[in-house]
């Protein structure tokens, strides 16, 4: 099984809420995924806070990032065509795609083009979107990803954990088991020498690749350079190397101006993964020139809309379209925590992942994802370009009843409304509920069986709130 097809078959719409439930079922019951999972994160908090107290203001630079972010996405019109006309000043190519089936189509094209036999792949989430790899093995080229993480889920046949962490979930004894499985070498458990023994094989990869896959973390457009953050240095040899470079971006990564990249950079290391800055920082301007001595011959860039546009024209949810990628509101999520990032069955997981998944593939078939949230807002308070993720997960919530009321929920909601609305029938009610708290306990009804199985029901206050109130004032 390649890697993509796990997450198709994940994301097959008319199971997708079925598959939802039954996985959080099995991981939420998982004791040592859970607690593993956030062991993986407890680092995570460390280092984020000690980098976050190295700001002078923490809180002023997430205002200036969201207005960085909030200023490209309402200047799109402007900007993009900036963009595009001094990435293409600098010898680049731009090609538009409405959808991923256009974009897939246009990739495919440029490879067959290209002549390429080998093609190498650095960490895209916007790949993953599209479903890039399966198109391509579906044309007969091998593809191999040259992340780390990203490679050991290609072994493993499995998408992304995490869409900055991929392999979060896997121990480093199934790493070494895994390489000893497929690359023939020797059992290690040090990270070092699992490190290594990656490195010394994609060596030769970068060598032998016509073709390096690429993504965008942001497009800067005063000066039309592609710039690409990371940790391992493989993206830079997977855009320098072969003689062809494609990149893949959505429409929404355009940013002003080199000084607001200096704005996000920072912040997209210290919220995604606790360091001041990743490692690599590299501004991509186009293919080789007469006078340098290296880098692709050819350069695309293809720009995805795949539904931002839609999200764009919602002046409601526009903001989602801000997001840089960091990850870190699926690190503070105590939803993902409990059901892991597979549950959710989509590209992006997490809280941002369940805000616009539906608007990416549809909300009839994906509104259960807005219902993965106790509303805590805690992603909102982690993002650092102030995205409000929980209020737009209440939109989702209520997009969802007024596209499809359940007669059910409207007839409770009115007979609430209606005794809400007296004030003595709601004092009954109150009394009738507390009584029955006891009393449903003692009973356990078949109806409320399994739910009581994994909860217990405080007992019932002796007093309501109304009358507390009362003996007070
Ligand atoms: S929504 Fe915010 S916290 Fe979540 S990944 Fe995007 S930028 Fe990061």
């Amino acid at each position: 099984m390649s890697v993509h097809d796990a997450t198709t078959k994940a994301a097959l719409p008319a199971e997708a809420k079925n598959q939802f439930l039954h996985d959080a079922a099995e991981h939420v019951r998982d004791i040592d995924h859970r607690s593993f999972v956030r062991k993986a994160l407890g680092g995570y908090y460390v280092t984020r806070d000690s980098q976050k107290a190295k700001y002078r203001d923490w809180e002023h630079a997430r205002d200036a990032a969201a207005l960085a972010k909030w200023s490209a996405v309402n200047r799109l019109d402007e900007l993009l065509p900036l963009f595009v006309t001094n990435f293409e000043a600098g010898g680049g190519i731009v090609h538009f795609a409405r959808d991923a089936q256009e974009a897939r189509t246009i990739i495919v094209d440029l490879v067959r083009a290209s002549n390429a036999k080998a093609i190498i792949k650095s960490k895209c989430m916007t790949t993953e979107e599209i479903h890039l790899n399966d198109a391509l093995e579906k044309e007969g080229y091998v593809v191999v990803e040259s992340d780390l993480g990203e490679f050991i889920q290609q072994l493993r046949g499995e998408p992304p954990y995490h869409f900055v962490f991929p392999c979060m979930h896997v121990r480093r004894g199934e790493i070494s088991d895994l390489f000893q499985k497929h690359l023939g070498t020797e059992p290690t458990q040090s990270p070092e020498e699992l490190t290594m023994i990656a490195r010394r094989y994609m060596r030769q990869l970068y060598v032998d690749a016509d073709v390096g896959i690429t993504g965008a973390n942001f497009l800067v457009a005063e000066t039309g350079q592609i710039s690409i953050t990371e940790n391992e240095g493989n993206a830079r040899l997977t855009a320098a190397l072969p003689r062809v470079h494609i990149a893949l971006s959505g429409i929404e990564k355009v940013v002003a101006s080199l000084a607001d990249l200096a704005v996000l950079l920072p912040m997209l290391a210290t919220a995604g993964t606790g360091q001041p800055m990743t490692c690599y920082n590299t501004l991509y301007s186009g293919p080789q020139k007469n006078d340098e001595p290296d880098g692709p011959r050819e350069m695309h860039l293809v720009l995805l809309d795949n539904a931002r546009t839609a999200i764009l024209a919602d002046p409601e949810q526009r903001d989602s379209l801000h997001c840089i990628r960091c990850g870190a509101c699926l690190n503070v999520c105590p939803i993902f925590k409990n059901v892991g990032g597979f549950t959710y069955g989509t590209t992006y997981q997490g809280p941002i992942g369940s805000v616009i998944t539906p608007h990416l593939r549809g909300l009839s078939d994906w509104n259960h994802l807005s219902s993965a949230s106790s509303l805590c807002g805690a992603c909102t308070d982690a993002c650092p370009v102030r995205i409000d993720i929980h209020h737009h997960l209440l939109h989702n919530r209520r997009n969802a009843v007024r596209a499809s009321p359940k007669r059910l929920e409207h007839i409770g909601h009115q007979l609430f409304a209606f005794v809400a609305a007296r004030p003595w029938l709601f004092a009954a009610g109150g009394k009738l509920f507390r009584w029955s708290l006891g009393f449903l306990k003692k009973i356990r009804p078949p109806l409320l069986r399994q739910w009581l199985e994994t909860r217990d029901l405080p007992p019932a206050p002796p007093k309501s709130f109304r009358q507390l109130w009362k003996e007070r004032s």
